[in-house]
């Protein structure tokens, strides 16, 4: 399973046959500075976890370039109005030929110029080869259901904003990963791209104390293999 993160909360995971970008918001991203294309070349899925503007992105561009499909909750479904779309709700959960994707509750808003987008939501995503079960928690405040995420799940990585003010910051993100997960490896995500967010890593890790190990720093553009 290969792993590319753009900065903020975009993604793109790859995983059997699959390619699955999350929050694509890459044209406007000022953290990364490569074209959407190349992004998202060979795109098969595409994630949004909530209908803000920096997590849509480039959603529906990138399914209409490459005939990916759209996996969201209904009401983004209905408001993109795409050719290829799985629409769900939170708690559900769909299998697809490579993988399993449920919706899970994240503590945040969802609504674009004026329209209610239904519920914001995490997304766990289990890959069908056995490879390590993903969560990318969207942008959420730190709630203790979530450890019923891991209790159905046991995701291995984690996909976790850190950059407080809209979500979880330094500590509330390290009392989820501590307290409520079993991560083996967590990346940090919506920090460093808004000067309003994070700037840095170090209060987190720091938050994070010995199990600052499981911590994997990213850069923009940078692709591990998990
Ligand atoms: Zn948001």
């Amino acid at each position: 399973m290969k792993l590319t993160w753009f900065g903020h909360s975009a993604f793109r995971l790859e995983t059997g046959g699959a390619v699955i970008m999350i929050d694509p918001w890459l044209s406007e991203n000022p953290s990364w500075s490569g074209t959407v294309e190349e992004a998202s070349q060979g795109a098969t899925h595409v994630i949004v976890t909530h209908g803000h503007a920096d997590h849509i992105g480039d959603a529906k561009a990138i399914c209409q370039s490459a005939g990916a499909t759209l996996i969201s909750s209904f009401e983004i479904c209905m408001y993109l109005g795409l050719e290829k779309m799985e629409p769900m709700n939170t708690g559900g959960g769909v299998s697809l030929e490579d993988f399993h994707v449920a919706l899970t509750p994240a503590l945040h808003s969802s609504s674009l110029d004026g329209y209610d987008l239904g519920p914001a939501n995490g997304v766990v995503i289990t890959p069908k080869d056995g490879g390590r079960v993903v969560y990318h928690a969207g942008d959420t405040g730190l709630f203790t259901d979530m450890k019923l995420i891991e209790e159905i799940y046991r995701p291995r990585v984690g996909l976790i904003p850190i950059g407080d003010r809209f979500t979880m910051g330094a500590h509330t993100a390290a009392i989820a990963c501590r307290k409520f997960f079993n991560f083996d490896v967590v990346i940090p995500m919506h920090w460093g791209s808004f000067p309003i967010i994070a700037q840095s890593l170090d209060d987190f890790i720091a938050e994070m104390g010995e199990d600052a190990k499981h911590v994997r720093p990213m850069t923009p553009g940078e692709t591990v293999e998990l």
